[in-house]
Formats: structure tokens, sequence, C-alpha cells
């Protein structure tokens, strides 16, 4: 399913909010504490201890919270609801060390107003650098300290405190200029990120892919052949190959064109992934040759599929230039034995198969005769030579 790129980013940010705010786990606790002895100046220890505490259960929950989101996998569309989240539990953090104002604030006390500000001040940088990533949560999270900053001086009317109150005001403004801008570029490198993931994945698909039938390719399918292969020796289970040819196919080409012939060569190949199992891999070889390998199966289930798709190919409706055509296909089918290492010599009987299907006449299953052993039981069995 598409997801909005836009909505995927959103949450590459929060992610990067999430992973940039090592501070507020590591280093917010100990300041905490620091901060709470400083209080201990203009306030009784118990109120500082109170502080300290509250502070200390607000950290330990945006914790929880940043787990919860890293552990929890969330998609694009969950992104809004995890922000939210994420705004309220650092929220709280930011509310309470803003409401340092109520606790350390003293009437005339010079000292108390500029260790409140400087407090205010390293928080404003800090969430600067800490919360760019995520512009919408950055902008909750200024959202107290600011207040606290600009606010404090006021509560004492003077000129020289309502200058203090626009020089917090100018380093509001310029810490919020100074994280958009580091924004822009963290969000330009996670799109770069997200064009080259894109970019990856489609390329791994069409190297893998066969353009016209929408088929793995031979590449793919061999090297998926080769692991089922060993799986298959590993477990002793049987393995079936089937190696499946459209029938004078050329002519359809030189009749009809090759536009019409590639119009054949896509419904077969349709009808044929319609009456496939869950698990076979069907792989287009090359041109209007392709294979179906079959884990844990049968000669009996692999004879059973092979006449099922020779119908089916036969059973497609076909009309090129008013003509009603029937395009049928040869099917060679070998089974998995002990000696097969490697899948050519696998491959190299379910060909002589289809071969030898094409020289009975076409449209029709071959199978190698394997000695009664091999049927139903593991691929250590000996192989009779090709039979009808
Ligand atoms: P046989 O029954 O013996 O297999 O006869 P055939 O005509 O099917 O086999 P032959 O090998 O003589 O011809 C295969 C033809 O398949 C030749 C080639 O032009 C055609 N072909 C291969 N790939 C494509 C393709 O992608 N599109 C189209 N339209 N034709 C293709
Ligand atoms: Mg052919
Ligand atoms: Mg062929």
């Amino acid at each position: 399913m598409m997801t909005d790129p836009r909505a995927d980013i959103r949450l590459a940010q929060l992610h990067l909010y999430v992973d940039i705010h090592l501070h507020d786990r590591y280093l917010a606790p100990l300041l905490t504490l620091v901060v709470a002895a400083m209080l201990t100046n203009w306030v009784p220890v118990s109120w500082a201890a109170i502080w300290a505490g509250f502070e200390l259960l607000i950290i330990a929950n945006y914790i929880r919270v940043y787990r919860a989101f890293k552990r929890s996998q969330a998609g694009a569309s969950d992104e809004p609801h995890w922000a939210r989240r994420i705004a309220l539990a650092h929220g709280a953090h930011m509310l309470a060390w803003s409401s340092l104002v109520f606790w350390a604030w003293q009437h005339d006390n010079f000292a108390s107003l500029v260790f409140i500000m400087l407090v205010h001040i390293a928080l404003i940088a800090l969430t600067t650098s800490m919360s760019n990533a995520h512009l919408r949560t950055l902008e909750r999270d200024m959202v107290f300290p600011v207040l606290a900053l600009l606010g404090l001086p006021l509560l004492e009317l003077s000129w020289f405190n309502i200058g203090l109150s626009l020089l917090g005001l100018g380093f509001s403004v310029l810490m919020l200029l100074v994280a958009r801008q580091i924004n822009t570029y963290s969000t330009e490198a996670l799109q770069l990120r997200q064009r080259n993931e894109i970019l990856i994945r489609e390329l791994e698909l069409q190297a893998s892919r066969d353009a016209l039938t929408g088929l793995v390719n031979r590449r793919y399918f061999l090297a998926e052949a080769n692991q089922q292969l060993q799986a298959a020796h590993r477990s002793c289970h049987v393995l079936a190959l089937l190696i499946i040819d459209l029938d004078h196919f050329k002519q359809i080409n030189d009749q009809y064109g090759h536009l019409a012939g590639d119009e054949v060569l896509g419904a077969v190949v349709d009808a044929l992934k319609r009456n496939l199992r869950t698990g076979d891999c069907l792989g287009r070889l090359g041109g209007e040759e392709f294979a179906l390998l079959m884990p844990e199966t049968t000669q009996a289930e692999a004879t059973e599929t092979a006449e099922r798709l020779r119908q089916a190919a036969a059973a497609v409706p076909l009309t090129l230039q008013g003509q009603a055509i029937c395009q049928t296909v040869s099917i060679g089918i070998a089974l998995l034995q002990k000696e097969d290492t490697s899948l050519s010599s696998l491959m190299h009987r379910a060909d002589l198969a289809m071969y030898a299907a094409k020289t009975q006449g076409r449209n029709r299953v071959v199978c190698e005769l394997p000695t009664p052993a091999a049927e139903g039981s593991s691929p250590n069995a000996e192989t009779a030579p090709l039979a009808v």
C-alpha cells in the first residue's frame, strides 16, 4: 500500500526527535537534582524536594512514552497520535521547569531573576538543538520556556525589566529561526534517504522481475531454486521442477506480429498464475520458456498441477485479427534426486522431459519416470530413463 511520502517524512522526523533527546534520558534527572539544590536558596528544602519529585516522575513518564513509541513500529498514519503523546509528556517537563518562576522568583531579588532567566535561556537553547527535528513538537516545547522568559521581568514593571523581556523575545525568535533552519537541512537529508530507499526498492524489483509478464526473471528464479533445492536436501523433502514452453509460438509472431505475440504471452502467463499453489515459484527463463519450482511435491501432485496448467493455457480465449487462437504449452517434469547437488542436472532432466513432450506432438505433459521408491518419499531415489 502506498503511503503519503510527507507523512513518512514526519514519522522519520519524530523518530529523529526521540533519538536526539538523549539528554532527556541521561542529563535531565541529574540537572533536576542540581537545580533543586539551588532552589533551596529561595524556598524551603521540602518545596525543592517536592518540585524535584514531580519532575522525576514526569521524566520517568516521557521516557516510558519514548520507549513505547520506539517499540510500537508505528506507521506513517500513527504519527499524529504519537506526536501528540510525546508533546504532552515532554510538554509537562517544560512546564515543570518553567514553573520555577513561581518557586524561585523573589520580589526585589535580582539574583533570583537572573537565575530563572538563565535557566530559561539554557532551556530554550537546549530545546533549539534537541527538538528541531520535528517542528510541531518543537513549537509546543518552546511555549512554556518562552512565556516564562518574557513574562518574568514584567512581573516587576520597569524600563530595565521591559528591556530584559525584549532581549528575551529577540533571543527566542533567533533560536526559533535557527531551529527552523536546522529542520530544513535535516528534512532534506531525510527526503534524500527516502528517495534513495524508493530507488533501491525499484532497482531490486527491476533486477528480479521480468517486465512483460511480471514473473521473477531467470537470475532470481535460479537463485531461489538453488536455495529450495539445498533446503529440500537438508530436510529430505521431495521437490518437483516443471519446464513449460509455448508451442509453435514463433508462428504467432510471424503471422500476427511481435506485439500480438506479447499479448498472447501475457495472457497465457496470467492463466498459469491463476492455477498456482502458494509456495510454488514460477519464473521466466527466457523467451517463451518458463520454469515452475514446486517444493514438497510428489510426482503425482506435480503431474496433476502440470495437467491443470496445460489445460488452463489451452483454454485462454484469444482472438487475433478476428481469428480465435488456441495457444498450447508443452510441460516437462523432473523430481529431485540425491545426485542433484546443483540445479543444473534437475533442470536438464526437466528440459529433456519437455522436449520429449514436443516430439510426442506438443500440448502434453511428460514426466521423467522415477523408480517406485522415489514417489512420495525423500529425494534419495534412483531415476529411470525418461518415459512418456
Ligand atoms: P516449439 O513449439 O518447438 O517451442 O516452437 P516455437 O516456435 O515456440 O519455438 P522457437 O524456439 O522456434 O521460437 C520461439 C519464439 O518465441 C521465437 C521468438 O521470436 C519468440 N519470443 C521469444 N520471446 C518473446 C517475447 O518476449 N515476445 C514475443 N512476442 N515473442 C517472443
Ligand atoms: Mg516454444
Ligand atoms: Mg522455447
